[in-house]
Order: structure tokens, then C-alpha cells, then sequence
């Protein structure tokens, strides 16, 4: 049984090819207003808030412009912006 001596094709790719969407532009803005917040995601920001009511959960920054829409809507995953501001216990 033979051995090959180099890996296959496909993980010569570069990891580029690889690489997950970057953050989308609204984010990406408030980072660029403010800076970033080390160690902190939007999650844990008072400024993070349900627009969804009991039955969805669409989450909101009251910092940006909230529409109805998906074009607005937050992910709490996001490392948090220079604006962060811990939820109170
Ligand atoms: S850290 Fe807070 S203020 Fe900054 S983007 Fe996230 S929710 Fe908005």
C-alpha cells in the first residue's frame, strides 16, 4: 500500500478561500465610529433590545436605525462596539 507524500488539493486551497462573510456594514460602521470593546459581545450591552416581542426574537441596537426589516436586526454574537454598555444585573 502506497503512502502519498503530499497532502491532497484540497487542502492546499488557501485559507481565504475558507474564510466565513465578513461582519456585515452595519456593524462594521459602529466599529468604525467607535471603536471596539475587548472581551464583550452585543449580547451583554444594555443597548441590545428584543424588537420581536414574546413570540420572535429580533434583536435591535437602540444606537442604530431600527426598521421593521432584517436589514436592521442584530446578532448578539457580535464583539461589542466602543459604545458598549453593560446590561445591568
Ligand atoms: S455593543 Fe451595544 S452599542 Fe455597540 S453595537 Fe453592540 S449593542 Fe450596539
Amino acid at each position: 500500500m502506497s503512502h502519498p507524500t503530499e497532502p491532497p488539493a484540497w487542502i492546499l486551497i488557501p485559507d481565504a478561500a475558507y474564510r466565513p462573510d465578513p461582519l456585515p456594514k452595519r456593524i462594521r460602521d459602529m466599529y468604525a465610529l467607535h471603536g471596539a470593546t475587548e472581551g464583550h459581545a452585543c449580547k451583554e450591552c444594555k443597548h441590545l433590545f428584543n424588537h420581536g416581542g414574546h413570540t420572535h426574537r429580533y434583536y435591535k441596537c437602540d444606537l442604530q436605525r431600527i426598521t421593521h426589516g432584517p436589514a436592521t436586526d442584530w446578532r448578539t454574537s457580535w464583539p461589542a462596539c466602543g459604545k458598549f454598555q453593560e446590561k445591568p444585573e
